[in-house]
């Protein structure tokens, strides 16, 4: 017996109908690359996605063709996140920091149709124009005035003026509707080996990941916030907070390309930004200024931090100088993003401080929707509430079943996806991550998690990143070098960073050396790329040797 309730496909246009119907009025401000603020409604939001909708129909895009962007977090690049999702089309964001010829082998890769950019990524547009093979339109997103000139423009075929696109139509239309399950956007993943691969989400898992991720206990979002994400929107559609903003009715407040820390602080400070988030490395820049100019948050109470471990140096400094509660969360591309979130049950509230901060350093709980387990080297299933680490493995219907056009084959095993992290879960049920399976240094056969020891090394007051690679040793094949970069006019020795380790982890743990280094190389979303240090340090002898 089916039970007796409508059949409505979980469409991403809704969220949009929603939003304009309900939260009309809410503001939209984002920071223009043409230099100003922009400000303006979910209502005129859903009347310019429309729109785009028509224009993109006008110019031949179709049910299921790719359509790329190459753009900041704003107000325009919202419109394509709905217009070209909502019209059935397939949103392609791409990331920009990515070197020229990845972005040609994803663009072709993908049979994207049409790119939009943002002005800022001109110089990438004019590298990879007349090499792209699928392209047949490219879109600036801007108005005439701040058009490129014509010499630019003449170089790079069918340039089109995104202002001139939507006056070139009215809001009047309908969004169709289809299949729940029919793919709505497409993200590929950073790749460090081998070529990047495709993730392709449909409209229901998206539906389905905004949801839980606007939970109270996942980003706990609600119509009285004002929602600064920092993560970017060609980064795992920013932890879907474009689509939590129409299902929630927040006020969005979108950075553009001022990532650095007194631009953002502007807006958070301007714009009463009560929640926002990002990878730890965007928060280092962002404390950097406000230390330094001994600033305070006047509104933001939350962040969410994730993409790469949070120091938890860095979670007691936003909670003890700033009061603002650092939301730990992990999740990656294959799962839409959101997987856990750190966020307390009763008993911890009842706890020392002490003993919450040790907590909050954990990736935390699943949300409902994805289940997790941990597994020995032979896939047997590990029990929680040790000390032991295994392989993470997740399931759960926003998290992927194959790559776009099965690149890679299989990937699942037993209906599970392998993470490629290695993480402990406790009694409770609070997952943390030791390390990606890749990163592990294997000591004398036992794993030393990388992740630990650089949360410690980011605690030291001197230490601006620490990163703690595998180098090779002839007694126990691998022993831990830690790799710092210091605090611009910091001084900390290689024999004071040693000693800070004592005590807070076991002996053999602590890593057998120290180099300093000017910079530790950042990938295009901002972690740190430990497999271009293992290639620096590749010959390094240990003094231990
Ligand atoms: P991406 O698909 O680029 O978002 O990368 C996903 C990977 O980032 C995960 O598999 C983890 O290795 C890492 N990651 C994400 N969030 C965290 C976190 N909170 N702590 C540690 N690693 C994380």
């Amino acid at each position: 017996m089916y039970g007796q309730m409508m059949q409505q496909p979980l469409l991403i246009s809704t969220l949009l109908v929603h939003a304009e119907r309900h939260h009309g009025e809410r503001e939209i401000v984002s920071r223009r690359v043409e230099g100003d603020i922009h400000r303006y409604t979910y209502k005129d939001l859903a009347a310019r996605s429309r729109r785009m909708a028509k224009a993109l129909a006008a110019l031949g895009v179709k049910t299921s063709d790719r359509v790329a962007t190459l753009a900041w977090n704003g107000y325009r690049h919202m419109e394509l996140y709905y217009a070209v999702s909502g019209a059935g089309a397939v949103l392609h964001t791409v990331n920009p920091r990515l070197h020229p010829s990845q972005i040609v082998y994803i663009a072709d890769h993908a049979e994207d149709q049409v790119l939009f950019f943002d002005l800022t990524f001109l110089p990438l547009i004019q590298a990879v124009a007349n090499s792209t093979k699928t392209i047949k339109a490219f879109v600036a997103m801007t108005d005439r005035a701040h058009m490129p000139a014509a010499d630019v423009a003449s170089k790079i075929p069918n340039l089109l003026c995104y202002e001139e696109l939507i006056e070139a139509q009215d809001d009047h239309y309908e969004w169709p509707s289809f299949d729940e399950n029919t793919a709505s956007s497409l993200c590929y993943t950073s790749g460090t080996t081998g070529n990047p691969k495709g993730v392709l989400y449909s409209h229901r898992s998206t539906v389905l990941h905004a949801y839980a991720a606007a939970l109270p206990d996942a980003l706990n979002c609600s119509a009285r916030d004002v929602i600064l994400p920092v993560v970017p929107m060609f980064h795992v559609n920013a932890w879907s907070l474009p689509y939590v903003g129409c299902m929630t009715g927040a006020k969005l407040v979108y950075p553009g390309a001022g990532l650095d820390g007194k631009s953002l602080y502007e807006l958070f400070e301007s714009e009463g930004v009560t929640l926002s988030a990002g990878v730890p490395t965007v928060w280092q820049g962002l404390l950097g200024y406000v230390e330094a100019n001994d600033l305070k948050f006047s509104t933001m109470k939350r962040t969410v931090i994730g993409g790469s471990a949070c120091p938890p140096a860095m979670i007691r400094t936003f909670g003890e100088r700033f009061g603002v509660h650092v939301l730990h969360a992990w999740g990656m591309t294959e799962m839409s993003p959101l997987g856990t979130a750190c966020t307390f049950k009763p008993k911890h509230l009842t706890q020392t401080q002490e003993e919450r901060y040790a907590v909050m350093a954990k990736q935390g709980r699943a949300i409902f929707g994805v289940d997790m387990k941990i597994v020995d080297a032979n896939g047997k299933e590990l029990p929680w509430g040790s000390e032991t680490s295994g392989d993470l493995y997740v399931r759960g219907p926003w998290i992927l079943s194959s790559y776009y056009r099965d690149e890679g084959g299989d990937p699942l095993v037993d209906g599970w996806f392998p993470t490629g992290d290695v993480a402990r879960i406790d009694a409770d049920g609070y997952m943390q991550i030791t390390d990606r399976s890749k990163d592990v240094i294997k000591s004398g056969g036992e794993w030393i998690g990388s992740i630990d020891l650089e949360n410690i090394a980011m605690a030291h007051p001197a230490v601006a990143m620490a990163a703690c690679i595998a180098a090779k040793h002839p007694k126990w094949d691998e022993r831990p070098l830690l790799v710092v970069m210091k605090k611009p006019g910091a001084e900390v020795t290689k024999e004071e960073l040693l000693a800070f380790f004592e005590g807070k982890i076991a002996k053999w743990w602590t890593p057998d050396d120290v180099v300093f280094v000017d910079a530790i190389p950042l990938g295009a979303t901002g972690k740190m790329q430990k497999n271009k240090l293992r290639d620096q340090f590749k010959d390094y002898n240990l003094p231990t040797a």
